[in-house]
This record gives C-alpha cells, structure tokens and sequence, in this order.
C-alpha cells in the first residue's frame, strides 16, 4: 500500500529481545513526537523459534520478511541449541533470511563517536572523526563457489577445494551500492581486490573501473590490493570513506575496523538486496554482535547498536535521513554526559543497564 512503512522485528535469542525492546520504544516515539507511522509486526527466529515453531524460521515468518519494508533482526543462538544439525541450528534462521531475500551486499559501518575514542584498540589521534563504510559482498565469492569439497587421494592425502568466482553483475551490482553510498556521503569508494594474483580480482577491478566510468564518474574511486588495505585501516583509516570489496576480504576487513571504534555493542549493519520493480531494496538490518549468552536477561547489553541498526534501516530504506540524524546525536549526547553500558565502560564514567541507556537516549531526544 502506498505511503505506509512496514517493519518486521525478529528479536531472536538471548540479548536480541533485550535490545529489540528499546528499538520499539524509538518507533513509538517517532509516531508520537513526529507523526511518523509504521506498521510493525513481530515474528520468531532463531532458538526461540525452534522451541515455539520446530524450525529456526518457518515460512510464514519467511513471507512477512519478503512483504516488509525492512527488517529488524536481533541475534540468534545459545548454549541451549548447540549440537543441532546444520539446517536445525538458530543460525539457519538467519542464513535462510539472507538467502531468500538474496541480500548480497553487507555495509559494515565503522564510525567512532567522540566520547569513546578512548575505546579505540589505536591511538585516538589515528581514529577521531573515523567514519568508514565497509560494503562486502556477501552471496558469491570462495565461500560458495564451486567446485569444493574435501578429496581423498588415497595415499594417505587429501584435498581440500574452495573456488573463487565472480560475474560482471556480480560484481556491478554491490559496486553500484557503494556508489550510491559514496554519494551520500563522502563521495569516495576505493574498491579492493588482489587482482595482482587473482582472476576473480583482475575481472573485479576491471568491471569496477567500467561501470564507474559509465555511470559514476562524479565519484572518486581509487584501487588498492587488500593487503595494503589491511595495513592502511590501521595506518590511517581517515583517508577512507567507501570501500567496496568481496565476500572473503570484506568478511576480514570489516572485523578489523571494527576494533577502530571500541565496542561491537556499537556497531550497526545493513544487508541489501536487489530493487524491485518499485526500487524498493529488500533490506535487513542487525546488530554486528551475537545473542551474547553471557549477559543475557540481565540489563546489561549495550542497546546502541540495535538503535543504530534502526537508525541505518531509517536512511536506506525509508529516507527519514532526519530522523536518523536525531538518533546518532542522541546517541552522541548520551555517551558525552558520560553514561556508560558495561562493554563501554572506562575509568570514572557512570555505570548503566539497558534500559536506563535508552531511557536516557530517548529523554534526549525531547530536548
Ligand atoms: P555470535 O556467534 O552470535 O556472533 P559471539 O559469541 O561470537 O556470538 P557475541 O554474542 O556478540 O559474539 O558476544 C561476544 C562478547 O561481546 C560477549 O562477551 C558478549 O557479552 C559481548 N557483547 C556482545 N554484544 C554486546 C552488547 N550489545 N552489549 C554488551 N556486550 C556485548
Ligand atoms: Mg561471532
């Protein structure tokens, strides 16, 4: 229907229903204070679907995902369902979302707040004002290719085999996300590869530099070998604003710069898939962190990166750019008076649980 936004939550396990709790909170202030509606439904994945449902995700919970605007995913797992087969497990739940809605592109965004430079693994110095976007490729690569398989030679050796490959419209489609990403932000995307050694990475840089000279020539796009990216992160991460690489590095490289901004009780993530014929994006948006056994069902968790994965699903998928804006400096605001969740926390800041780092969230965004 037109001009209704339509979201599905799926909580999940463990601290997933904790920090999903907060997400609704932000919804409901958002129809209240700036009379923006959507409609939200809610539906089970992971272990807490197997316990209610059988499955990590039935089909019906299936057809309200492909229906939505976006979804919300919380995390799935725990000790409870470990020792399941491999289609029975939680994260089967998610890995059948992933491939149903054919989402192929990953943003990872590493964006360092001011308050918790302190918190960076490198001197702050190196990572104030970072603001990164990792975009991985996430459907192709080595990790699907074929052949593979593990072989018996029968002398006593064996052969494992994996197969990196990649199409041009592999390729030109999760490059041109990352152009229009660049556009809206820096303008810049540096596409990353070995094509020094790889085929795969020969062709990946070569369709990258044509669909950018026939589309995306008011970005700016430069190359670089993947080690010299690795090594560039932790050198001087600044001189990045996109970067656009495959399933493999992406799958790295977006776990390094990760460790630039402090805590994965932080960090947001997008899944993207193809515009329909609306140029509506399936779109998935999570949490970088798991279901936390550890602390769950105890207010501990950090709420700020399922809020931020809200945030993200605010600009792709609904263009509320001004509405996201608001939640960041909230959340900006928030950690500069100095209130802290556990994993954030640093010498002489206030202690608190996740309710009250939401409540706070939410009370500064009355201001
Ligand atoms: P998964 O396989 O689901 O990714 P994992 O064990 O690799 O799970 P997490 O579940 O993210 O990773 O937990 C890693 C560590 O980070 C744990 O010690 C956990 O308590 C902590 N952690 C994760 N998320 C948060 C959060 N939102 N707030 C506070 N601590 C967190
Ligand atoms: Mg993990």
């Amino acid at each position: 229907m037109a001009g209704t936004r339509s979201l599905l939550l799926l909580p999940g396990d463990g601290i997933g229903p904790e920090v999903m709790r907060q997400v609704r909170r932000y919804i409901d202030w958002m129809a209240r204070k700036r009379g923006i509606e959507f409609t939200v439904e809610e539906g089970l994945v992971g272990g807490a679907a197997i316990d209610a449902q059988g499955v990590p995700l039935t089909d019906a919970t299936l057809e309200k995902a492909k229906a939505a605007d976006a979804v919300l995913f919380g995390a799935v797992g725990g000790p409870k369902w470990d020792g399941l087969g491999f289609d029975m497990r939680p994260e089967a739940g998610l890995l059948r979302l992933r491939k149903e809605l054919d989402l192929f592109a990953n943003l990872r965004p590493a964006k360092v707040f001011d308050a918790l430079v302190d918190a960076s693994s490198l001197k702050p110095d190196i990572v104030r004002g970072l603001d990164v976007m990792i975009v991985r490729e996430l459907t192709g690569g080595i990790y699907f290719g074929e052949p593979r398989g593990i072989e018996d030679l029968g002398n006593g050796q064996r052969r494992g085999v994996n197969t990196q490959v990649y199409t041009t419209a592999e390729i030109h489609r999760v490059a041109r996300i990352a152009f229009e990403l660049a556009r809206k932000r820096g303008n810049k995307v540096c596409s990353v590869e070995k094509g020094n050694v790889m085929e795969s990475g020969l062709l990946w840089r070569q369709e990258v530099t044509a669909l950018h000279r026939a589309e995306y020539g008011d970005v700016e796009l430069s190359h670089m070998l993947a080690d010299a990216c690795s090594m560039q992160l932790v050198r001087n991460p600044g001189q990045f604003d996109v970067i656009v690489t495959d399933n493999l590095f992406g799958d790295m490289l977006s776990d390094e710069a990760a460790m630039l901004t402090g805590s994965i009780g932080m960090l947001p993530s997008a899944s993207l898939g193809a515009p329909d014929a609306d140029g509506r994006r399936r779109a998935l948006y999570e949490p970088v962190h798991g279901s936390a056994p550890d602390i769950a069902g105890r207010d501990m968790a950090n709420p700020i990166a399922m809020l931020l994965s809200l945030g993200m699903a605010l600009r792709w998928s609904f263009d509320l750019h001004a509405e996201a804006d608001m939640l960041e400096q909230a959340v900006q605001n928030v950690l500069r008076t100095g209130m802290r969740t556990s994993d954030i926390m640093q010498p002489g800041m206030a202690r608190c649980s996740t309710s009250v780092m939401a409540d706070t969230i939410l009370r500064e965004l009355d201001k």
